[in-house]
């Protein structure tokens, strides 16, 4: 089937290429003339496991091309995913949603057959209907359908988890839409969950009450184990010893620094917002935005206090900037607070990260940037691990000792034992592991 995704950003390249990999006809189309330029090249401008070669491969079977221009990539296309950013609206929160709609105006305009519409975006309830209504501006009803198709995938896993998802959810409400969406998805009958029909706004539902509810994981897990600092307890035996509930699950337990990327921050608060103009007050996730932003300066304070009480004039070796490994994205990483913050204290922070130097460099000033862990942990007067890169967990621990100025290490994703590091001499500051992990 021909297939358009109209952005080809991390949710519209990856869909579309695993699209194309099944066998369908797919034309990623972008208004970023750069990116499309080179992704033509082959040259993916985003680090995703796996997915340059399968883009390539996508590319030379004639499966996948890409294009700035909607009018050409549209033509007999069955389907048209939009797959546009949903940021948070400045000052305001709740979802900005013009590049979805000039998206809807785009495809208005290209629509010559029936056409499916879906809206793969992160979207408020009710987007669809405006969706529909700007298509119905300006074409017969028979010619478009309007469906919700919300994308689940993480990033740093994404092909993985857009080929073999939990679930697939349809918000369909017109019966030939039905029967696009059923051929697009066959190929993952055999191997996948099942795919999940629902209304419309259901669907968009779905969405952000699942990452909601994973912020809210998140970020319980984040105060139990402040709570485990002061009563001596330990946060990652705490997990285990819920997780393995079934009616809790353990994914998601992890304590950090605070949740970031490009979803969680913004679908919880332009939920809280959508919530509030729907007169229905989500007080509970209006308090888990609140207590995110908090913990990210927390950990400032946290460094600070395993440094003396002051990082003023210290030289602060950080390892990781990204909002988790395996991707170089750092939309709303606890890093842009955290590394700010040591800076308005007073420290010089060094830097380094596997893959997210190149989008740090226009996001954090003043920053020294490292060639890799050692070369950042030089002289320093301590190592904040504050992303938990692979190449993080297994650092030669008597080099690091040896390395840094003074042998402090506060590690905010608890990757190191607390004993190990204790028998190194190591003052070893980490998250939620009772006094004996408070240096
Ligand atoms: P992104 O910023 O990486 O990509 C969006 C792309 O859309 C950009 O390349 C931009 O140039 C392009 N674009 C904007 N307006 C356009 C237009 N009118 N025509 C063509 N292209 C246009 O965003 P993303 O991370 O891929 O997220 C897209 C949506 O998917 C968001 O709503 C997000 O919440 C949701 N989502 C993201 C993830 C994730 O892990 N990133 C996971 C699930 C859902």
């Amino acid at each position: 089937m021909r297939i358009v995704m109209v952005g080809s950003g991390y949710v519209g390249l990856v869909s579309g290429t695993c699209l194309a990999d099944f066998g369908h006809e797919v034309f990623c189309v972008d208004t970023d003339e750069k990116k499309i330029a080179s992704l033509r090249l082959g040259n993916v401008p985003i680090y995703e496991p796996g997915l340059s070669e399968l883009v390539l491969a996508n590319q030379a079977a004639g499966r996948l091309s890409f294009a700035t221009s909607l009018e050409e990539a549209a033509r007999g296309a069955r389907a048209i995913f939009i797959a546009v950013g949903t940021p948070s609206l400045a000052e305001v929160g709740s979802a900005d949603m013009r590049y979805v709609y000039d998206a809807a105006r785009a495809i208005a305009d290209v629509v010559d057959d029936f056409t499916v519409v879906i809206v793969k975006s992160t979207v408020p309830i009710g987007s669809g209907d405006e969706v529909e209504a700007i298509l119905a501006s300006r074409l017969p009803q028979e010619r478009f359908a309007v469906v919700s198709n919300p994308e689940f995938l993480r990033e740093g896993a994404a092909i993985e988890d857009f080929k073999h998802p939990d679930r697939v959810i349809v918000g369909v409400e017109n019966e030939r839409a039905r029967e696009v969406m059923h051929d697009i998805f066959r190929p993952l009958e055999r191997n996948a969950g099942p795919i999940i029909f629902t209304s419309r706004r259901s669907a968009e539902m779905i969405k952000y009450a699942a990452n909601v509810f994973l912020a809210m994981k998140v970020t319980f897990i984040n105060e139990i184990a402040d709570l485990c600092e002061r009563l001596d307890a330990d946060v990652l035996d705490v997990s285990r010893g819920i997780g393995l509930d079934d009616r809790i699950g353990s994914k998601f337990l992890n304590p950090g620094p605070g949740f970031g990327g490009s979803c969680f921050p913004k679908d919880t608060l332009a939920l809280t917002k959508l919530a509030i103009e729907a007169k229905a007050p989500i007080r509970l996730v209006e308090t888990l935005v609140d207590v995110n932003e908090r913990r990210k300066i927390a950990m400032a304070r946290k460094v600070e206090s395993a440094c003396g009480g002051s990082v003023a004039g210290k030289r602060i070796a950080v390892l990781g900037l990204t909002y988790k490994p395996k991707t170089d994205d750092m939309r709303d990483a606890p890093s842009l607070v955290i590394v700010p913050e040591l800076q308005a204290a007073g420290a010089r922070v060094v830097a380094y990260d596997p893959e997210g130097v190149k989008s740090a460099r226009g996001l954090l000033h003043g920053v020294e940037f490292a060639e890799n862990a050692y070369a950042c942990l030089a002289g320093a007067d301590a190592a904040v691990i504050i992303t938990e890169w692979d190449e993080f967990r297994a650092l030669d621990l008597h080099r690091v000792k040896a390395t840094l100025g003074k042998p402090v290490v506060i590690d905010l994703r608890n990757i190191y034992p607390i004993k190990t590091m204790k028998a190194l001499g190591f003052r070893y500051v980490c998250v939620g592991r009772g006094l004996a992990g408070e240096g």
